[in-house]
């Protein structure tokens, strides 16, 4: 479902939400550098994939899951690289990560 364009939904935010049927929040792009510092930051293990879990060596980042994610921010300032955003203030042109984030978790190739 990545780049999925839904009639009437003007912006990322509408999009992300119809992927993960939640209120995704928080958001990880492309400029990760997978140190896992948001990972050790993350009060509810939302973020993969962590180093000793499948998949770690092939991905280019790592991913928020929505269903999971509680929104609580924790993961933004553990960030080393600024990659964390929450859904509502992704940058103009990253907002394709909303449903890479979603896709990951629902087994697509991100
Ligand atoms: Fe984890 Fe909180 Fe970041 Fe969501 S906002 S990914 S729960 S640290």
């Amino acid at each position: 479902m990545s780049g999925t364009r839904l009639a009437g939904v003007p912006n990322g935010i509408g999009i992300a939400r119809a992927v993960s049927g939640n209120n995704m929040a928080y958001i990880i792009t492309d400029t990760c550098t997978k140190d896992e510092l948001c990972v050790e930051a993350c009060p509810v293990d939302c973020i993969h994939p962590k180093k000793d879990e499948p998949g770690f060596e092939e991905v280019l980042q790592l991913y928020v899951n929505p269903e999971d994610c509680i929104d609580c921010g924790a993961c933004v300032p553990a960030c080393p690289t600024n990659s964390i955003f929450i859904l509502e203030e992704l940058p103009a042109g990253l907002e394709h990560f909303a449903a890479k984030n979603a896709d990951f978790f629902a087994g697509a190739k991100p």
